[in-house]
């Protein structure tokens, strides 16, 4: 069946944070797509008027780090985003029992990771939702990052379906304590949450609830103190922790090399003011000191 006259759906991908997401093939260009198809649901009109404005700066949005916005338009009330086919995420890299990821892969990945995030930050815009399933990977080993720009669209996602739960995993710290404002520091802590898990091969800190999410936190870095982080006293949902001394950052990493703990020591920074930023974090000696990043070409993928 041909939607809006020119893709022709194949099988659902999958489901996503805001409704499914379907293979397709671009009659005009031979090529493949995913068309994620967004529930727009019986919101008053205004709000598909402001959807695709915001949209319409998003396929401005190009970079090679950066999933392509092809195409996006309203379709029998559900608003229709075509983007580049992509073969694979890094979750299912991550979880592939059968795939080494050397020191040089695992700076790749986190390298291609933090490209995609500079290039979204240089234009004010943040990702707020990074996981290891956003991160898609193309043919030739290339990392783009997916849903860039939706959450602030389409406001927080839906819950009842998807595995928005896993999202809690890569949420900063400021976030959990309810913080209304916050900046490009979330999406730093997230990437900083993938490194580790690229590094441990599981995710890395794995919180069942909001609280025990925090505690996870605090029981790796220790409980944040004022003197380390000034502001967080302010924030709506803080209160007092029990304080928990951190144990040694290498300790968790038994394996990481020592540019590759400092970098992660930096993004993972309790204060958002003091994270630091991803530029800083690319040019980071971690990316420049040996072994130096593997060409994305040769890349170990699953099979
Ligand atoms: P979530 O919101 O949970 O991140 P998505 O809506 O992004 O999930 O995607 C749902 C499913 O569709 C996932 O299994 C994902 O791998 C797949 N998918 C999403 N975008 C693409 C794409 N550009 N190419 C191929 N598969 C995709």
């Amino acid at each position: 069946k041909k939607v809006a006259d020119r893709y022709l759906k194949r099988e659902i991908l999958g489901e996503g944070t805001y409704g499914v997401v379907y293979k397709a093939i671009d009659t005009h260009t031979g090529q493949t797509v995913a068309i994620k198809k967004i529930r727009l649901g019986k919101q008053k009109e205004g709000v598909n008027f402001t959807a695709l404005r915001e949209i319409k700066l998003l396929k401005e949005l190009k970079d090679p780090n950066i999933i392509e916005l092809i195409d996006a338009f309203p379709h029998k009330g559900n608003l229709h985003l075509v983007f580049e086919f992509m073969d694979t995420d890094l979750e299912a890299v991550i979880r592939d029992r059968n795939i080494f990821l050397s020191p040089a892969d695992t700076k790749s990945y986190l390298q291609m990771t933090l490209k995609g995030l500079a290039f979204c930050h240089k234009k004010w815009v943040l990702h707020r939702d990074m996981k290891p399933n956003n991160l898609l990977i193309g043919s030739h080993g290339q990392l783009k990052l997916a849903d860039f720009g939706l959450a602030r669209i389409f406001g927080s996602p839906d819950r009842r379906f998807t595995h928005q739960v896993f999202a809690r995993w890569y949420r900063a710290p400021e976030l959990l304590f309810g913080a209304k404002q916050y900046g490009s520091g979330v999406d730093v802590w997230a990437a900083a949450c993938i490194f580790a898990e690229l590094l441990l091969r599981r995710p890395f800190l794995q919180g069942s609830s909001d609280i025990d999410q925090l505690g996870k936190i605090f029981a790796a870095f220790g409980t944040p103190t004022p003197a380390q982080w000034p502001d967080m006293v302010y924030l709506p949902d803080y209160v007092e922790y029990q304080c928990v001394p951190a144990p040694p950052l290498r300790t968790l990493f038994p394996t990481a090399s020592d540019d590759a703990l400092d970098l992660l020591s930096k993004m993972f920074t309790y204060d958002p003011k003091a994270r630091i930023s991803v530029q800083q974090a690319l040019e980071h000696r971690y990316f420049s000191s040996a072994p130096l990043p593997t060409d994305p070409e040769k890349l170990p993928r699953p099979a």
